[in-house]
């Protein structure tokens, strides 16, 4: 509740919730039991916030943890379930280019995957970007509908502007996240929309400047 309203008080009209799932253990990561609990628990504020007059809506999502193999630690009959869902790699990190391509091919094949979050996991000064093979994701995005996720972050900004531009000239849309954990994380945004501009993105390549249920649309 209180991210939501410090999220409408920013001047957005939703979020989406994307917790992390369960093989990341250090984060206390969801289970599909604890996903299901919490989408009703998305319910309820939602019926809050239009009670107390807000026309904000929280979305129900997840982050899901990419295994090596490009398998993902949710089950597909929980991910059908939700309404936006991103897929990460936080492991496994030193895989090689051939193995780290084919493992993101696999998690954009999901139907269910959505958004690939900080597909490079570059850390600014702290860790490098994992090997890929950026022409042959870029393909698999367009192929599989799949949205490239401009992280906001400023230790992140992982989709460098060279990124954002070629995927766009090949007709990628992407989302603009905040990837915020406290209510003050919102202010990241202007991050990323400055990061999406240096790689020439405009309103329209963006999915998430459009209303909720447009861009809902647009997901898998
Ligand atoms: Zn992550």
């Amino acid at each position: 509740m209180e991210m939501a309203v410090a999220a409408s008080d920013a001047g957005l009209e939703y979020m989406a919730v994307t917790d992390h799932t369960r093989t990341l253990a250090m984060t206390g990561g969801a289970d599909e039991k604890k996903l299901l609990r919490q989408m009703s628990e998305i319910d309820k504020v939602n019926r809050e916030l239009r009670r107390r007059g807000l026309s904000f809506r929280v979305l129900k999502g997840a982050e899901v943890n990419i295994l090596p193999d490009g398998r993902l630690d949710i089950d597909d009959k929980t991910l059908a379930k939700l309404e936006c869902v991103g897929a990460a790699v936080h492991t496994h990190l030193k895989l090689s280019r051939k193995e780290q391509t084919e493992r993101i091919i696999r998690a954009m094949e999901n139907p269910h995957v959505d958004i690939i979050f900080h597909l490079t996991d570059r850390l600014i000064q702290k860790r490098e970007p994992i090997q890929l093979d950026f022409d042959l994701i870029v393909k698999t995005a367009k192929r599989t509908k799949t949205i490239l996720e401009v992280d906001a972050h400023p230790g992140r900004l992982d989709l460098k502007d060279e990124h954002i531009r070629k995927a766009k000239e090949a007709g990628i849309k992407f989302s603009i996240d905040s990837d915020a954990h406290a209510a003050s994380h919102f202010a990241f945004l202007e991050f990323g929309i400055a990061q999406a501009r240096r790689g020439w993105l405009e309103k329209k390549d963006v999915i998430n400047t459009l209303p909720a249920e447009d861009m809902l649309q647009i997901l898998k």
